[in-house]
């Protein structure tokens, strides 16, 4: 029997092959007593497992590929740290020595302890660490047991295998690029996992949140992973299989031309330019960018220099990245997103009380404000960094004219103090306001005599047009980026900066999104911002685009408040020639 489930989309393309079952549930671990005469055996038989854990953890660490993603490293890192600590490493020996369990309960009972303290942590990427915990203990498991690592090595061929786990962990990852699978889906993961962010890196068809496919699936069996949908099909049947291989086929191929275009001109069909540009969270990503062939940086979301981390990055140590970041793109520019904290981006050393509604709470410019010598740290440090390239300076989160003056305010004084210490900045750092909460589209007018360019965050402006938490998969099926509601505000946004001469991208995940770039451009739309995996996909359905034959639909979709209307035109005019 056929079975169609459905979860969060991470990776594009399809995938069709025999399932290859990886993890073991931790729901069925055994519990039995041991003798006194044979604690000393079961200790021993522990601490072994932490010994080979640690050296497998360790090999891998020293053995990254190149071409992995770069939070790889600081995965890796994270799990070694977890393994050292006592809750793993050492208290399970002392549970088996006082209830004389096996060692497999004691650690289970640890990490039920472990995972108990993490799901109460507000601040989603922090609790989000549970899934290492949790993988990092599977890993002790099956040493324990003197299992192998699950995954396959060497010259199998596993282009036709899909790998079906409960949860992936970074270090599975290494094994998983290495062995080639063509697609992998898991039960677990919330948007901003780690499964999540390694699965978009490794630009290959994926689905997470599955809930129950690791339940339902068995081995070898047949599966359609569609990663552009979020479809996973088990045991398709003969039609659903040849309508997924024909379309398997077609995705295939386009990604094979897409390579040829890096280097042909960001253009429409008739001749109209179009800047495509690259979104990235840490300097070190923009060796994705250049091979991307982007025209610079879009939108750099510095706050990820500011997470993970005991202390407060000083003012050196943010000019070196964004140094870093300014030259390395030779003269391009580079948008450098002020930092976007608070809501699920709290980093340890903000002492500031959980908020009851942390998406409405103290975050972006509103943190920045009320911690003006903090904001004044990262504005100096950009000042000082815009002598080494093109920096351009963006405001996030704004909600009215009066927060985007403060934001103007605190600039100008960082300046001038940077002038009285005679300390050298470019003159001509342009100045741009993030567009993302509705109030701010309904007074974007008041906004232009004040900035040099806007750029609309669209992954938060459905968030708060529509009251979706962009973050809960519980709700993900509302997301909808095409709501009427939406699409008026960004087409209102788009046609004040125009009218003002200003110009306007859109950074958030709509502008990498292929299926929105025709009704953008249609839109008005002229600058795009977008993960660098993304980027050629958009170029290719660029190049396909005649502005004039898509104008007409492009303004009825804007002009319906019909949802269904709205859907079924998109897909007019995605098909049409
Ligand atoms: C957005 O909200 O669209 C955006 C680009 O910012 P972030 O996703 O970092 O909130
Ligand atoms: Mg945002």
């Amino acid at each position: 029997m056929s079975i169609t489930l459905h979860g969060v989309a991470v990776g594009g393309g399809i995938a069709i092959g025999r399932a290859y079952l990886i993890s073991r549930s931790m729901d069925d671990v055994a519990h039995y007593l041991l003798a006194e005469e044979d604690v000393p055996a079961e200790l021993a038989r522990f601490d072994e497992a932490i010994r080979t854990t640690r050296k497998e953890l360790e090999m891998l660490w020293g053995s990254i590929p190149e071409n992995a993603p770069t939070e790889l490293g600081a995965f890796l890192s994270l799990h070694i740290m977890l393994l050292g600590d006592a809750t793993l490493s050492r208290d399970p020996c002392d549970i088996i020595e006082q209830q004389h369990c096996n060692a497999e309960w004691a650690l289970k009972l640890q990490c039920d302890q472990l995972v108990e303290q993490f799901d109460a942590i507000e601040e989603d990427y922090l609790r989000e660490r549970k899934q290492d915990v949790l993988q990092v203990v599977e890993r002790i498991f099956k040493n324990l047991n003197g299992d192998e690592l699950p995954l396959p090595s060497g010259s199998d061929s596993l282009d036709d295998q899909i790998l079906v786990a409960h949860d992936l962990s970074p270090a599975d990852m290494v094994y998983f690029k290495d062995a080639n699978f063509a697609a992998f889906i898991t039960d677990v993961g919330g948007a901003t996992s780690h499964t999540a962010i390694l699965g978009r890196s490794l630009d290959l068809p994926s689905v997470i949140a599955l809930h129950r496919s690791r339940q339902l699936i068995r081995e070898t069996e047949w599966i359609v992973v569609d990663g552009q949908q979020g479809v996973v099909v088990i045991n398709p049947d003969e039609l659903v299989l040849r309508e997924y291989r024909l379309r398997q086929r077609a995705w295939r191929d386009a990604r094979r031309k897409l390579v040829s275009i890096r280097k042909s001109d960001a253009k429409t069909q008739d001749g109209t330019p179009v800047e495509l540009l690259a979104n990235i969270e840490l300097p070190q990503d923009v060796e994705d960018v250049r091979k991307s062939g982007a025209m610079g940086v879009g939108l750099f979301r510095s706050e990820f220099l500011f997470l993970g981390r005991d202390t407060l990055p000083d003012e050196n140590e943010q000019y070196e990245a964004y140094r870093r970041v300014a030259e390395s793109m030779k003269g391009l520019p580079v948008t450098i997103r002020t930092m976007d904290l608070g809501a699920d981006k709290s980093p340890k050393w903000l002492n500031h009380t959980v908020a009851e509604n942390p998406a409405l709470g103290l975050t972006g410019i509103r943190l920045c404000l009320a911690e003006p010598l903090m904001f004044r740290v990262q504005l100096r440090a950009l000042l000082r960094a815009s002598m080494h390239g093109k920096i351009q300076v963006l405001f996030p989160m704004l909600n009215s004219l009066s927060e985007l003056k403060q934001a103007l305010a605190q600039f100008q004084y960082a300046k001038q103090e940077l002038q009285d210490e005679n300390i050298h900045y470019a003159a001509d750092i342009q100045l741009g306001a993030m567009i993302e909460i509705p109030s701010a589209a309904l007074v974007v007018a008041s906004f232009t005599k004040h900035v040099d360019f806007l750029s609309i965050g669209t992954n938060d402006l459905i968030q708060y047009t529509l009251a979706i938490d962009r973050n809960d998969d519980s709700v993900s099926h509302l997301y909808d980026p095409v709501h009427p509601a939406v699409l008026k505000l960004i087409s209102h946004t788009i046609k004040v900066a125009d009218k003002a001469g200003l110009p306007v991208s859109i950074c958030g995940e709509m502008a990498g999104d292929a299926r929105l770039t025709r009704l953008l451009l249609g839109m008005g739309l002229r600058k795009f911002s977008m993960h660098p995996a993304k980027l050629l996909e958009v170029k290719q359905q660029m190049l396909n685009t005649h502005l004039d034959k898509i104008s007409a639909l492009s303004t009825r979709i804007l002009k319906s408040e019909d949802p269904d209307k709205i859907a079924e035109w998109l897909q007019q005019l995605n098909n049409s020639e």
